[in-house]
């Protein structure tokens, strides 16, 4: 394969699925357009696939699992996943390209996060699973040990904002405990996950231990999680999308892990290292256009400091600037599309009906030639809402944060935890006793003090209330992925 061909999606071809080691058109013969966000042209076509793809899929995926699939060893699956990895990474530069053009995110984080990240997933679980260790417990007349198996084969259905690293994410640690995995991403980002496919068949992986079925989520997402055959699903979406996976899947029994929407609160005390509180805020408000689950939507300020922090924090969050993805030097990017752009617009006009003062943004901003009919919305700084208003208390998933004064920690506390998502929060303090005391009382999977989005892929990532059920990362993926089995031996 030529390096090049990575590329060639991107110039109006329908894209194949990827079955059983083949790429194939849907049966049905129906496509999808897939746009590029920030010009509105079409890049690409996909296959509008329906159940019997999926049926082709699942049989492939079973078919891999009774064949040399099912009987390799930790450390050929190991292998398997550091060759992905190294082939990733020695086509990263495309692989950004092709990531930036279909989620209009700016080529820079492509480059930097996504991309580097996607590769880091393929290793870290190859890793893992060559240095998997099992439990043992002795008894004076018995000794048990306990395997991990492969539990089936899993459906992965992943969202538009981070295609190939939440794709890989899910993929590396399936595969590592030896499952075979039918995935399907979101029909407005498909190209990098075509880009993995190609990998795929480029290094020769058992024919059927990884499909890609594309397609629409309530068609061909929805066939995966109804079919008998699919042992669990590992979804990553919308809370209402979730519910929906979660009520056809769980009388089917099936391991189920719901990784859900966010509406994650910042809080910034008056005792934080003021700078890099700005600093760390700006990019925790707004990167990736504010379409990433664990940005902090809500700005909690402690009073004391919350005229000359909105100050600074606009002046900074004014120096990001809608432009060409494509363009390196670009750092504020396009939104998924028109239509979620004129969502995200919705929701800065009722927090103007509610109450709301806009500091900073929005608007649209004035682009010109083909960036002009492009999902580009200016990052948008709101104050003066109520922290039960809707628009403090709803997920937009854009680049809309609202501004909340707070006097005491208690009320921090209490504004963080009314609203009915659980993901992800940020704390700003050098009081080392305040920041493990808020941390503690967050009702959040995740807290990050003085710092956001900082990951090690060993601890446990994942959501409370309506933000999710499960966690994956490190051993928590691998449990998720297999199933445990004790063999109690009488001595
Ligand atoms: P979405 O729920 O609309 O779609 C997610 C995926 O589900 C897509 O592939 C879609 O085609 C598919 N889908 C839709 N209906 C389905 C159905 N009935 N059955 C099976 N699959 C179906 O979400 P989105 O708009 O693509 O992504 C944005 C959402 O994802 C936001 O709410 C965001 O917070 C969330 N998200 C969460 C995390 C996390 O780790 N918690 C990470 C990224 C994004």
């Amino acid at each position: 394969m030529s390096p090049l061909s990575l590329l060639k999606h991107a110039s109006g071809e329908c894209v194949p699925n990827f079955v059983g080691g083949e790429f194939v058109p849907a049966t049905g013969g129906e496509w999808l357009e897939d746009l590029d966000p920030a010009r509105d042209i079409e890049l690409a076509r996909i296959p509008r696939s329906n159940s019997s793809d999926v049926e082709a899929a699942v049989r492939a995926a079973e078919a891999a699992r009774r064949g040399s699939w099912g009987k390799s060893s930790n450390a050929e699956r190991a292998d398997l996943l550091d060759a992905v990895a190294g082939t990733i990474e020695s086509r990263l530069e495309e692989f950004a390209h092709l990531e930036s053009l279909d989620t209009g995110k700016p080529i820079s984080l492509a480059r930097s996060v996504d991309i580097p990240r996607a590769v880091a997933n393929f290793r870290f679980f190859a890793g893992a699973v060559r240095h998997q260790s099992t439990d043992c417990h002795s008894m004076q007349s018995a000794l048990n040990y306990t395997l991990r198996k492969p539990v089936g084969t899993f459906g992965l259905i992943t969202p538009w904002n981070l295609p190939l690293y939440l794709l890989s994410w899910k993929t590396a640690p399936a595969l590592a405990m030896g499952n075979c995995v039918v995935a399907k991403p979101s029909e407005l980002t498909p190209l990098t996950a075509s880009a993995l496919a190609e990998i795929f068949a480029e290094i020769d992986a058992p024919a059927g231990c990884f499909n890609l079925v594309h397609g629409l989520g309530a068609e061909v997402g929805q066939s995966i999680v109804e079919h008998p055959q699919i042992a669990g699903i590992s979804f990553t979406g919308g809370t209402s999308t979730g519910k929906q996976v979660a009520a056809t899947a769980a009388p089917m029994f099936k391991k189920l892990s719901l990784e859900l929407g966010g509406k994650n609160p910042t809080i910034v005390f008056a005792d934080c290292d003021f700078d890099e509180t700005i600093e760390g805020v700006t990019r925790a408000s707004f990167a990736n256009q504010g379409q990433v689950c664990l940005c902090g939507s809500r700005l909690l300020i402690e009073r004391s400091i919350y005229d000359r922090f909105v100050s600074a924090f606009v002046e900074r969050v004014g120096a990001l600037h809608p432009g060409d993805p494509q363009d390196d030097k670009t750092n504020f990017g396009a939104l998924i599309s028109t239509g979620h752009r004129d969502k995200v617009e919705g929701y800065a006009q009722l927090a103007i009906e509610e109450g709301g003062e806009v500091l900073l943004g929005g608007k649209r901003p004035e682009l010109t030639g083909d960036l002009a009919a492009g999902a580009f919305y200016s990052p948008t700084v709101i104050a003066g809402l109520s922290p039960d208003s809707r628009c403090a208390t709803e997920e937009i998933f854009g680049p809309i944060v609202t501004l909340h004064p707070f006097d005491t920690e208690a009320e921090a506390i209490e504004i963080a935890n009314g609203v009915r998502y659980g993901l992800a929060a940020s704390v700003w303090t050098k009081d080392l006793k305040r920041a493990h005391r808020v941390s503690s009382e967050v009702e959040s999977g995740m807290v990050w003090v003085n710092t956001w989005l900082l990951r090690d892929l060993r601890v446990p990532f994942g959501g409370m209330k309506d933000s999710g059920v499960g966690r994956e990362g490190g051993r928590h993926s691998l449990e998720f992925f297999s199933e445990s089995r004790n063999i109690c031996i009488q001595l």
